[in-house]
């Protein structure tokens, strides 16, 4: 590798551009002073990417290095130089034979740099160069003045130029690298210490407050679930009590209203019997006071009567017949007259007892024609009910046979030597009838799958149907199958999704064991209302889950759509199950239906006999009545034949029409008559009073009966408000605390909640929930998130500490082996530069002693290197005390030991042998011709003898003040003018 070009534009004094091209060996560049020459010297520093204004012998800014401008010409804009170099040999790791780099400087400051016309950074142009020999720290570039610098130095500034030689540098940069990684890593780690410590502090009650946290929404949630099911199991429970009370109080209520109707009527019979009771009295009264008017009237008629029948006795036998005849057909007719009121009388009873007869009679016939009315539907309802009870049977020997069931299933469960089966799934489950449909499509074929306990039992039952070659059956093991689930995000998308039901799973009622299995089945499946909303609800949640509506419609997983069946399956398990159910529901509604009819034909019964043997008594008595009335008209009959008799005898005897004694008879039997007439009636009127007061009795009791029992039922009917009022207001707490406390209604917590245990044990154990929840004390929810947020940042910075760590460890490990790989270089080319350093200077000063020492040589990467010499013939002295050339030569014999170990591309000299005489400038020029065969020279010089070395030579002037031309210096008029 060489440079080949140096192409130069507004680069300090070189205003217009120059193109230097360089020989391979030696170019010399010479010219006056101030011409330009070490200006091209700064330009090949500026390049290879000089930074500092002073290395480029400025003052102010970079922007000094742009053409300031002279006398007759303006400054320019920019500066630009590029460097050409030959890399045919790939000196420069970079796959072209010739780079250019190129650095331009705008007024304004801008820098850019390219490599091979690229754009690129200064950083990509250091490390093209970097241990190339060509960069900053070799020893290729010697300004002007610079030489003696080398010998000047303290020890320690001298290692770069051995660092640079061993090639190092790119060890000692990745290094420095290397180190600030590494404490920038320290300063992370301890960073991330600090925090780590500090989390620590909040984590360890934060974990504490999670936990409480996490176990109260744990036994929540428990208790939820239990405390609803309590709820849930006593409102289904105190509901039916309170809705049984609720018809009671009403069938109650009715009887009361009926009896208590009743019993006013009795009432109102009451107070009118009373009433006529009161005027019958008034009669009786009346009656006993005629009846004694009239005996008096009659004792004292009596005792005229005695008086004249004496009187008559003792003048005139013939008036005393006559008297004693006409007192007895007065008598018979009294007599007569009283029979006749009693036949009247007797018929107008019987009369009554007639239309008694006739109201019982047709009663009779009504009740008669209901009974057998009522007798007719009672057999169609026994037939019924035997009918359903058939039916029912048939139905239950089906399902208990599993006759619907397909032939492998229906053997496997009806086998008994085998273990661990339990039942088809469709046997498992109890749900609400409006499902039948949907949980028929949403178990579709799996409604036959048979439950074992373990796997080993579904295989053992396998066996069993393939050594009998019975078929195919699937059997769900529980300890196998597992419970799936709809995600919690898609959950609450549809949750309150117009046409939502629930999740299949929730539906349906089981026991636990099958917990899994039926979430396994029925734990991913949405029903839905109708099939518009099930495809809202699919497009909704990406058709992630089957949806299936009410009807059995189907939205399948990726959208695609079923339905459209028959309605009716009637093999199907449940429509067999829900059938039995409605045939029990109904056998039990028509064996209601009978009892209340039988009830009411013995009520019938009851009610002819009791009109039966009325009747009996009424016929009896109308019969008594009819015999008396006959022999009272007999009676009558004998009776007027006798008054005829005793008439026509009676013609016998004389009768003085104007006899006081005729009149006064007749007056006697007529009060006698009167009196007689008077009796009866009262005798009449007192059997109606016994008869009205044996009523009244009677009413009083049976008034006295019902005022008892309708107190007794105004007593149960209040017992029954008093319950039904406090069931209400159980009812009304239970749904308050379902719905205030865990925001559920009934209906969905009734479909979504089933207690297994008993009441009793279920809250005692909601009590010991509670006090669990209780002890918990004050529960921080947002702990939960809170811990988690913080555990993974801790967890996050306890990995981020560990790659630290390994980082750090990482770090340290390549710098050790940077480490040792610098020091084996450094000592290797150290050793060889020390072997020619004497070589050189022996040359150079034609003999004499010289040496490299290590000032620390425990210390290899940083020991500095102290150069001992001692020119011959010369006592051996410090080095500062040798003369300006002796330092030159010296530092020449290290550059020339140096280029002799490593290969510089190429060397830019500026007057570094100024200091020497002629002799040494000879002997510095044929060591250049030694060494120019490897390592490209550029020398700016003075010096005559010098030039007869360089094998191209440009000179440099400046004709137009203050800006640098090239001119070509032909060597051989050089030469001769040195001939001469
Ligand atoms: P010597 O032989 O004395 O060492 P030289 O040939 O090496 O001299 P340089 O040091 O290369 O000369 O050039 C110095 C010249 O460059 C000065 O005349 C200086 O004015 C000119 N110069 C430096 N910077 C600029 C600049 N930015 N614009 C114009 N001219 C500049």
């Amino acid at each position: 590798m060489y440079l080949k070009q140096i192409k130069a534009l507004g680069f300090k004094s070189f205003a217009d551009e120059v193109n230097i091209e360089m020989s391979k060996n030696i170019t010399g560049i010479v010219g006056p002073n101030g011409s330009g020459k070490s200006n091209v010297v700064d330009a090949i520093k500026w390049v290879l990417g000089e930074q500092s204004i002073k290395n480029l012998r400025g003052e102010g800014a970079m922007s000094d290095i742009i053409f300031s401008g002279s006398s007759k010409r303006k400054s320019a804009n920019f500066s630009s130089v590029t460097l050409v170099f030959d890399n045919s040999d790939k000196h420069l790791p970079i796959d072209y034979s010739e780079v250019s780099i190129k650095r331009t400087l705008y007024k304004d400051g801008e820098n850019e740099y390219y490599l091979n016309n690229n754009k690129c950074r200064l950083k990509d142009i250091l490390e093209l160069i970097i241990d190339s020999g060509i960069e900053k720290d070799s020893l290729n570039i010697i300004g002007q003045g610079e030489i003696q610098n080398i010998i000047n130095n303290k020890n320690g500034d001298r290692r770069i130029i051995f660092d640079s030689a061993a090639g190092v540098l790119k060890y000692k940069k990745r290094k420095e690298e290397a180190i600030k990684k590494l404490e920038k890593t320290h300063d992370n780690l301890s960073r991330v210490n600090d925090i780590i410590n500090e989390l620590e502090t909040q984590i360890k009650p934060l974990k504490e407050q999670k936990d409480v946290a996490k176990k109260y929404l744990e036994v929540k949630s428990e208790l939820e679930k239990l405390d609803v099911s309590v709820i849930t199991k006593k409102i289904t429970e105190i509901n039916a009590s309170y809705n049984n009370h609720k018809e009671e109080l009403n069938i109650l209520n009715k009887k009361l209203a009926n009896i208590n109707t009743i019993n006013v009527d009795e009432d109102a019979t009451l107070v009118s019997k009373r009433t006529e009771l009161i005027k019958i009295d008034k009669s009786i009264q009346e009656l006993n006071k005629s009846l004694i008017e009239v005996s008096s009237n009659v004792e004292k008629l009596k005792g005229e009567k005695a008086l004249l029948l004496e009187r008559v006795k003792n003048s005139n036998e013939n008036d005393k017949i006559r008297l004693e005849k006409e007192e007895e057909i007065l008598s018979l007719n009294n007599k007569l007259d009283l029979l006749n009121k009693n036949i009247d009388s007797n018929n107008s009873k019987i009369n009554d007892i007639k239309n008694n007869i006739k109201n019982i009679e047709d009663k009779i016939k009504q009740l008669n024609n209901n009974k057998k009315m009522s007798n007719d539907d009672l057999k169609i309802l026994n037939r019924k009910y035997n009918d359903l009870g058939y039916k029912i049977d048939i139905l239950n020997n089906e399902i208990e046979t599993y006759s619907s069931v397909s032939f492998p299933v229906k053997n496997i469960l009806n086998n008994n030597n085998l273990n661990g089966i339990h039942n088809i799934i469709a046997n498992v489950i109890e749900f609400d009838e409006k499902y039948v449909d949907a949980i028929n499509i949403a178990l579709t074929s799996s409604k036959e799958f048979i439950i074992t306990d373990t796997v080993e039992d579904a295989k053992s039952a396998i066996k069993y149907l393939k050594d009998n070659n019975l078929g195919r059956a699937t059997f769900y093991p529980i300890d196998t199958i597992k419970a799936r689930f709809i995600d919690d995000n898609s959950l609450d998308i549809i949750r309150n999704t117009d046409g939502f039901i629930n999740i299949a799973s929730n539906i349906v009622k089981y026991n636990k064991i099958y917990q899994n299995i039926i979430l396994n089945q029925l734990g991913t499946i949405i029903i839905a209302r109708d099939l518009s909303s099930a495809h809202v609800i699919s497009k909704k949640i990406n058709q992630k889950y089957r949806i299936v509506t009410l009807d059995g419609d189907v939205v399948n997983v990726g959208g695609s759509l079923t339905g459209g069946r028959a309605r009716k399956q009637s093999s199907n398990i449940f429509s067999k199950k829900y059938e039995v159910e409605q045939c029990i529901r109904q056998k039990g509604y028509t064996e209601k239906q009978i009892k209340e009819l039988e009830e009411n034909i013995n009520e019938i019964d009851y009610n002819l006999n009791n009109l039966n043997s009325e009747l009996l008594n009424l016929e009896i008595n109308k019969s008594k009545l009819d015999s008396v009335n006959e022999q009272s008209r007999l009676d009558v009959i004998s009776t007027n034949m006798e008054i005829k008799e005793k008439e026509k005898d009676i013609k016998h005897y004389t009768i003085d029409s104007d006899s006081i004694e005729d009149e006064l008879v007749k007056k006697y039997y007529t009060e006698i008559n009167k009196k007689n007439n008077i009796t009866k009636d009262l005798d009449d009127i007192n059997l109606v009073k016994e008869k009205l007061n044996n009523e009244i009795e009677q009413l009083e009791i049976n008034i006295k009966k019902s005022n008892n029992i309708i107190n007794k039922m105004v007593e149960d009917s209040k017992n029954l408000e008093i319950k039904i009022n406090s069931e209400s207001i159980q009812l009304d707490n239970l749904l308050n605390t379902l719905n205030i406390e865990y925001n559920i209604t009934y209906e969905k917590a009734y479909q979504t909640y089933y207690l297994e245990d008993n009441i009793e044990e279920a809250e005692e154990n909601v009590k010991k929930l509670k006090n669990i929840i209780k002890n918990l004390g004050v529960v921080n929810l947002g702990a939960i998130d809170e811990y988690d947020r913080i555990n993974s940042r801790f967890d996050f910075l306890n990995s981020q500490k560990s790659d630290l760590y390994k980082a750090e460890s990482t770090l340290i490990d390549i710098i050790n082996e940077m480490d040792k790989v610098m020091k084996e270089e450094f000592i290797n080319t150290f050793n060889k530069i020390k072997e020619n350093f004497v070589v050189e200077f022996r040359k150079l000063f034609g003999g004499g002693n010289a040496d490299l020492i290590l000032t620390e040589p425990d210390n290899i990467l940083e020991t500095g290197i102290e150069i001992d010499v001692c020119p011959p013939g010369k006592k051996l002295s410090h080095i500062s005390l040798l003369s300006g050339g002796e330092k030159t030569l010296t530092a020449i014999s290290l550059l020339f030991a140096i280029i002799k170990v490593k290969n510089l591309p190429f060397c830019v000299l500026d007057e570094v042998e100024a200091a020497l005489d002629e002799v040494n400038v000879d002997k510095f020029g044929e060591e250049l011709n030694v060494l120019k065969e490897d390592t490209q020279f550029i020398i700016i010089t003075h010096k005559k003898k010098t030039m007869e070395y360089v094998d191209y030579l440009y000179g440099i002037t400046m004709q137009e003040s203050g800006v640098s031309k090239l001119v070509s210096v032909n060597l051989k008029d050089l030469e001769d003018e040195i001939g001469r």
